[in-house]
Order: C-alpha cells, then structure tokens, then sequence
C-alpha cells in the first residue's frame, strides 16, 4: 500500500532547529528535503528577542517611543508607527508563551 500524507501530499516538511535555543519545528516546502542535518533558524521568541532591541533602538532614533513589542491584547496606541504591525505580531507570540516572555523581560533588564 502506498504511503501518502493524510490528504496532504502537494507539499514536504523541512526540520528546521533555532540556532540560539535548540527547538526543533518543521516546516512546509515544496520539494523534498535532502540534508540529514535541519535546517537553522530562529523560533518565534528567539526572533522576537533579536529582533525587538534593534527596532526600539530605531524607534528612539527617529524620536519615538521605544515600545516596539508591548502591545497588550493586540492593540498599541501609536497607530502612525510604522513599526505596527511587526510588533503587534511579536507582541502576540510573545504573551503566547509566559515562561519565555519572562525570561527575555529578564535579559531586556540586565542589559
Ligand atoms: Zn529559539
């Protein structure tokens, strides 16, 4: 009997690991995979914590507020950033995971 992917077989899955925490997810492609090792990359939170000191060094720059990536419940004030929706969505992954957001609130302080 022929495998074949539950009604899913357009596409292939690619292993992709953080480099900077080691998870490991996969990812869809659209031809096969052929390395043995993953593929790197940067998990949701791992990008946030990359990602958000740069553009609130941006924002300061340019005379902003530094809040890039603390929207609560979706929503930020500054409607005219145009740094909106980046941050709304790092925003969100971050309050997606607790645990993770308190550890980079942890880094954020000691810098
Ligand atoms: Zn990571």
């Amino acid at each position: 009997m022929p495998q074949r992917g539950n009604g899913n077989n357009t596409g292939y899955k690619k292993p992709v690991i953080c480099i900077v925490c080691g998870k490991k997810w996969e990812v869809a492609c659209s031809t096969p995979y052929q390395s043995n090792s993953p593929s790197s990359g940067l998990c949701d939170i791992c990008q946030v914590q990359t990602v958000t000191p740069v553009i609130r060094r941006r924002q300061l720059k340019e005379g902003n507020f530094d809040c890039f990536g603390k929207a609560v419940g979706g929503f930020c004030d500054q409607s005219n950033c145009k740094y909106l929706l980046p941050c709304l969505h790092l925003s969100a992954v971050a309050a997606s995971c607790k645990e993770s957001s308190a550890t980079f609130c942890e880094r954020e302080c000691k810098q």
